[in-house]
């Protein structure tokens, strides 16, 4: 037995047609005692079909996943479907609307935050709803991300790993129907409390993106997303495309992001000098960049290393630095199971 949903509601989930209404979740703040906080959220259906949710704004400063749902909202026939998608561009509003990562009511990241709460925090509610109350109506799940304000990505699209071999595959299949120049395969240091690692565990196909890059709307990216979008929604069976599926690149690799050797980590407090542009093929045991301490120009840079050889698929956006910010990632071949 569940606890109820905290979320008020017009929605009706099972009418044909296009919906286009709000989630409404009770906010009590000191200038509103009996206000809610409205989630927009559209639900398109055209008979019957498989049930897509796609959700955008998971993180407030990552911009082409909303700007894509919302065309899709505006623009979407419901005659150009078989089956249903239930969309929220911007699903934690109050963190979109700030244009930060994490929510500005009670400072959370949507993302750290599954299976939520309806007892918990806003964006505790939030969650839960979506982890209680979408996931179970939905066969699938697409989370647009983008680098966000920290970070300077190769455009891609992610698969969460699944130990449920069948689903792996399944997934492997629909983020390769993305048709991003990169697919990844990453799983946030085997991180349990995000969107895409819990909708693997509820056994939904999971497709991730990362767009954009460093808080801005990247035109490219928005590009290989609108693509993407509709190329996954084809592969689901959701959608016809009149076209063949394309990626917007001739060439299209599968990595992985090993891991902790994946990672480097800024040293030192100062301003991060990196020494390669992102898709560059990088070594282990390479320096990475080097922190520079402005204030202290007698001192030596002190250097961040690579902890694995690669390609550079992404880099921090600023320039400042603390100890422990990530510089840069590396991703390397994945050579995905042969489906027997
Ligand atoms: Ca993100």
């Amino acid at each position: 037995m569940t606890t109820p949903s905290s979320i008020i509601t017009d929605i009706d989930f099972d009418r044909d047609g296009k919906q286009v209404t709000t989630l409404n979740l009770p906010h009590s703040p000191h200038e509103d005692a009996w206000g809610v906080m409205p989630i927009p959220i559209a639900v398109i259906k055209n008979g019957t079909g498989p049930t897509v949710l796609m959700e955008g704004g998971n993180h407030g400063d990552e911009y082409e996943g909303p700007i894509i749902l919302g065309e899709i909202i505006r623009d979407l026939d419901p005659a150009e479907i078989q089956g249903r998608l239930i969309i929220i561009p911007a699903i934690n509003t109050p963190a979109v609307v700030a244009g930060r990562r994490t929510s500005p009511i009670d400072g959370l990241n949507f993302n750290r935050c599954f299976p939520g709460d309806p007892r918990g925090t806003m964006t505790q509610q939030i969650v839960h709803y979506v982890h209680d109350i979408l996931f179970p109506l939905s066969d699938a799940f697409l989370d647009l991300h983008s680098g966000g304000s920290s970070l300077d990505i190769l455009p891609s699209a992610i698969v969460e790993p699944s130990g449920d071999a069948g689903l792996m595959q399944k997934n492997l299949a629909a983020v390769s129907a993305f048709g991003a120049p990169y697919t990844v395969v990453l799983n946030n240091l085997g991180e349990t409390r995000t969107s895409t690692a819990s909708a693997v565990r509820a056994g939904l196909i999971t497709v991730g993106t990362e767009l954009g890059r460093g808080g801005t709307v990247s035109l490219d990216a928005l590009e290989i997303g609108r693509r993407g979008v509709r190329n996954v929604l084809s592969h689901l069976g959701v959608m016809e495309l009149a076209a063949t599926p394309q990626s917007t690149v001739g060439q299209r690799r599968v990595v992985r992001v090993p891991d902790a050797a994946g990672y480097v980590y800024a040293p030192a407090a100062g301003v991060f000098e990196p020494f390669h542009e992102k898709d560059t093929a990088v070594t282990q045991g390479e320096p990475a960049g080097r922190v520079h301490f402005l204030d202290d120009p007698a001192r030596l840079p002190v250097a961040a290393y690579y902890k694995c050889s690669g390609r550079l698929y992404a880099r921090r956006q600023p320039g400042r630095v603390e100890p422990g910010n990530c510089v840069a990632v590396v991703v390397v071949d994945h050579e995905p199971q042969e489906d027997h």
